[in-house]
């Protein structure tokens, strides 16, 4: 099985607190509008589109496509917060459809079947991205949409995604990243060419520690997006 079960509980251990967005998942919270404006411009909208979120987690980008329009499934390996998504539900009246499986089962049991996969935040916690890659590529319909984030790996990234987020400013908890699962832009684009995805599109997000803003833009040392088309 294509995942770390530290990982896996790590997040689990958190779920409770996902949808509070003063939490450790405030950074989740506080990058999620620009991440799905940024989908339904790329994807010409969301609405009536079937969209898979791969390591949906609580469900703070599976609810928001949703709400958008689409009819969202989102898949996790962790328990924990898949349970607290189908409970926040409850609350939002909001329908996603969430599973407990792997990318690579759902891929072998529905391919071709999604017109948007997004899996963000994610491929840096699993043993082999490669292999979630190429799960995502055959869950999208051809002319689809997939759409990665994750980590860059470089001086920069150790310094502001691990350093400056984790043991300065306190973001998120120590240990939530490791700089050698990090995946530099061009690693993931191979991936995906590998996989018969074609990268459309580069975009990086930054965080701006004083004023406290997320912003996407150019710079992709970080945290970036990178789109696909299948
Ligand atoms: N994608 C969500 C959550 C990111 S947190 C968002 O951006 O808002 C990372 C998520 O990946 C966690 O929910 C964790 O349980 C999940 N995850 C880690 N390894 C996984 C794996 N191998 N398969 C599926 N999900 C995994």
């Amino acid at each position: 099985m294509n995942a770390d079960p530290a990982e896996l509980a790590k997040f689990s251990a958190l779920a409770h607190r996902w949808w509070d967005p003063t939490s450790e998942f405030k950074p989740l919270h506080e990058i999620n509008p620009l991440r799905l404006a940024h989908i339904e411009r790329l994807a010409g909208g969301l609405a009536g589109k079937r969209v898979l979120d791969v390591g949906c987690g609580g469900g703070i980008l599976a609810e928001a496509m949703a709400a958008s329009g689409a009819r969202v499934t989102g898949i996790d390996l962790a328990e924990k917060p898949l349970k607290v998504a189908t409970l926040h539900q409850l609350e939002s009246g909001s329908a996603v459809d969430y599973r407990l499986v792997s990318a690579e089962a759902l891929a072998a049991e529905a391919p071709g079947t999604f017109d948007v996969v997004t899996c963000m935040e994610m491929l840096e916690h699993v043993p082999d991205p490669a292999s979630i890659v190429r799960a995502c590529a055959q869950l999208a319909k051809p002319g689809g949409h997939v759409f990665f984030s994750t980590l860059h790996r470089n001086a920069k990234s150790f310094l502001y995604a691990i350093v400056g987020a984790e043991y300065v400013l306190g973001l998120l908890p120590k240990g939530t990243h490791e700089y050698a699962k990090f995946i530099t832009p061009s690693e993931l684009a191979a991936h995906c060419r590998a996989a018969g995805l074609e990268p459309a599109d580069l975009t990086g997000m930054t965080y701006n520690p004083l004023t406290k803003v997320y912003a996407l833009g150019r710079d992709v040392s970080v945290n970036y997006l990178l789109a696909c088309r299948v």
